[in-house]
């Protein structure tokens, strides 16, 4: 049995490994954390304009596990908020231990806490991976998920420093991508004035520290919009942030809060002092990142170049998905990479042709999609979604997606 490995626990790894594993290979998780799922411990939002669309083009090849199991443990289904329609918002505390038991039912390996740190690879074919430990895995097909968020010098260096986010560096070790550690080439997204990288774009706030009225509101509806006075309103953060999708006026000139299990809030940071003098707000603390009053996680600082099959260019089988394929933000967009990513490693491995999807597909033209600027691409808004519709590419109607993914030959596609 072909032996494949997934290094990066995130969304992304966690849908290249059920990919894989439904291809018949024997599946391994190297994450170095103690969570799967990465940075979808802190998101939730899903289905949220052509996310929708994405997720049911997924579900009608093959790839439903992970948008069932985030629709199971959703807080609040067809939400609109501010330059967003039809959200479901998944509770990011429940989501990780589902994820980490349907993996383990599908028989698919995790070691927890084994950091890769280098890649053992000659004329572009990797043998193995090194761990933290100096253990040397080896396997037949790589795939890279590390992500592009970190490591501490990276949040430092382009931004407020550490912020105790939920990937924990301090702790586990810095983010390594194994990408070009096996001879591929990085680069990293911009923020609209040039600088690397970007800041992430939320906080979450303890429920508790909320007035009962705040709390009230956003158990009911999912959102709560609370506006804030003159003197706190701060355009500049709009453009700081990774999550375009936000950079609207609304989220500058409101507290724009989520129930994801947490209060999520849209905004980079917020230094607490002027937080609290907001009414609602007086006793207000923060549970990701720890130190958002001053700043948040630095992403897309590693960003690998890739073919059309999600294989690490200048490499034979090495495949990538999530952040590390390109500059896409979020879970539906890290699911679809990495589904194709890890599908592909399975074909790679069994010696079969390997797999595209046509831009007459939303994840096909995401996957195709480039943007001059080093701007991030979402299905959720900004130019891509702007794109998506253009080419009537979204839609909220199941049938026709069914339509399209059977014209394109790919109906369950995954499950082959
Ligand atoms: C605060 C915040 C809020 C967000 N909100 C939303 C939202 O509401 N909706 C949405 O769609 N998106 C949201 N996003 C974006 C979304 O979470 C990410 O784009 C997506 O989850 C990225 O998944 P990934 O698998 O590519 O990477 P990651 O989640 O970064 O996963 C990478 C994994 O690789 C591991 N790793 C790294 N290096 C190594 C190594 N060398 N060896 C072993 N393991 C390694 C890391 O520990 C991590 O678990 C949010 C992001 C943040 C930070």
């Amino acid at each position: 049995m072909a032996k494949i490995i997934v290094i990066g626990g995130g969304w992304s790894g966690c849908a290249a490994a059920i990919a894989a594993k439904k291809t018949g290979a024997e599946v391994r998780i190297l994450e170095r954390t103690d969570l799967l799922l990465g940075l979808g411990n802190v998101g939730g939002i899903m289905r949220n304009n052509g996310r929708f669309t994405a997720a049911e083009e997924n579900i009608c090849m093959g790839a439903g596990e992970l948008f069932s199991l985030t629709d199971r443990c959703a807080t609040h289904r067809n939400v609109d908020f501010p330059g967003h329609h039809h959200a479901t918002f998944y509770n990011v505390i429940l989501a990780e231990p589902q994820v980490r038991s349907l993996v383990k039912e599908m028989g698919i390996r995790t070691d927890f806490l084994t950091r890769a740190v280098d890649a053992v690879c000659e004329e572009g074919r990797l043998s193995a991976v090194k761990t933290a430990e100096g253990e040397y895995i080896e396997a037949d097909v790589f795939i890279d998920c590390t992500g592009t968020t970190g490591p501490m010098g990276n949040c430092m260096e382009f931004g407020n420093g550490c912020s105790m986010c939920v990937l924990r560096c301090p702790a586990f070790g810095p983010r390594v991508s194994i990408s070009e550690k096996a001879g591929g080439h990085d680069y990293y997204g911009k923020r609209a004035d040039g600088t690397p990288g970007a800041f992430s774009g939320s906080v979450k706030l303890e429920k508790s520290s909320l007035s009962a009225e705040i709390v009230r509101q956003l158990e009911e509806k999912g959102t709560a919009i609370i506006p804030l006075p003159e003197e706190l309103i701060n355009e500049s953060k709009l453009s700081a942030k990774v999550c375009r999708q936000y950079a609207l006026r609304p989220f500058a000139e409101n507290v724009i809060l989520i129930d994801t299990g947490y209060a999520k809030m849209m905004t980079p940071y917020f230094p607490l002092e002027q937080l609290r003098t907001v009414p609602g707000f007086e006793h207000v603390r923060f549970v990701d990142p720890y130190a958002g009053g001053k700043g948040n996680s630095v992403r897309y600082m590693a960003v690998t170049e890739r073919d059309a099959f999600m294989r690490v260019r200048g490499t034979k089988n090495l495949f990538c998905g999530g952040e590390k394929a390109g500059l896409y933000i979020g879970h539906t967009e890290a699911i679809s990479t990495g589904t194709l990513a890890g599908h592909n490693a399975g074909r790679f491995a069994r010696g079969q042709e390997l797999l595209t999807l046509p831009e007459s597909t939303a994840i096909g033209a995401l996957l195709a999609y480039r943007k001059d600027d080093g701007g991030m691409i979402t299905f959720a808004g900004d130019a891509f979604f702007a794109y998506m519709k253009e080419q009537g590419l979204y839609t909220t109607d199941r049938e026709i997606i069914e339509k399209r993914i059977k014209q394109a030959g790919l109906t369950g596609v995954y499950n082959s």
